[in-house]
C-alpha cells in the first residue's frame, strides 16, 4: 500500500508544496473556456490524486470558485496555479493537479479522456486518437451549473 516516495510538487515559487502517497488514479485534458481562461492557454492537463492520500504539505493554496462547483488552487505569493478541486459527485474526492507542477513531470501517465472537447483549439493542440474525448454540455449536471456562471466570459453578461 501506498508509494515508497510520495509524488511531490508545488507552486513555482515553492511557498506552497504538496504530496501524494498514492499514485494518481486518473490524467486527462481538459479543453474547456474557464480553464482556458483561467491558465491562460489552450487546455488544462490534470492528474486526478484522491484526497485521502494527498494533502499540501507546506503552506495553503489560495482560492477562488471559477463557477459554483469548481474551486480553483494557486499560489498567492507567485500566482502560479497549481489546481482545481469539483464541489459535487464523486469528483469531490479528488484533487487535480496541474502536470507541470509536478517535480517530475515526465513520471505520470499520458491522459485517457479530454473533457470539454466543444472548446478544443485544434491549431494549438492535436486531439490524439483512441483517447475518449467528452463534451462538458453532454453532462446535464455540468452543463446546467456551468451555464450559471459567465464569469469565465464577462463581456457576454
Ligand atoms: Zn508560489
Ligand atoms: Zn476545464
Amino acid at each position: 500500500m501506498g508509494l515508497e516516495k510520495p509524488i511531490t510538487g508545488g507552486c513555482y515559487c515553492g511557498a506552497v508544496r504538496y504530496e501524494s502517497t498514492e499514485p494518481p488514479v486518473r490524467c486527462g485534458m481538459c479543453h474547456c473556456s474557464m480553464c482556458q481562461r483561467w491558465l491562460g492557454g489552450a487546455a488544462a492537463m490534470g492528474v486526478f490524486f484522491e484526497v485521502d492520500s494527498f494533502r499540501f504539505s507546506k503552506g495553503e493554496p489560495a482560492r477562488f470558485m471559477t463557477s459554483k462547483i469548481l474551486e480553483r488552487h494557486y499560489c498567492a505569493d507567485c500566482g502560479g496555479s497549481i489546481g482545481h478541486r469539483y464541489k459535487f459527485g464523486d469528483t469531490a474526492s479528488i484533487e487535480i493537479i496541474f502536470v507541470g507542477t509536478l517535480d517530475e513531470p515526465k513520471a505520470v501517465d499520458t491522459p485517457s479522456f479530454y473533457f470539454g472537447v466543444e472548446d478544443h483549439l485544434p491549431g494549438w493542440i492535436t486531439l490524439r486518437e483512441g483517447i475518449t474525448q467528452i463534451r462538458a454540455d453532454t453532462s446535464p449536471q455540468i452543463a446546467e451549473r456551468f451555464a450559471e456562471e459567465q464569469r469565465q466570459n464577462p463581456d457576454t453578461e
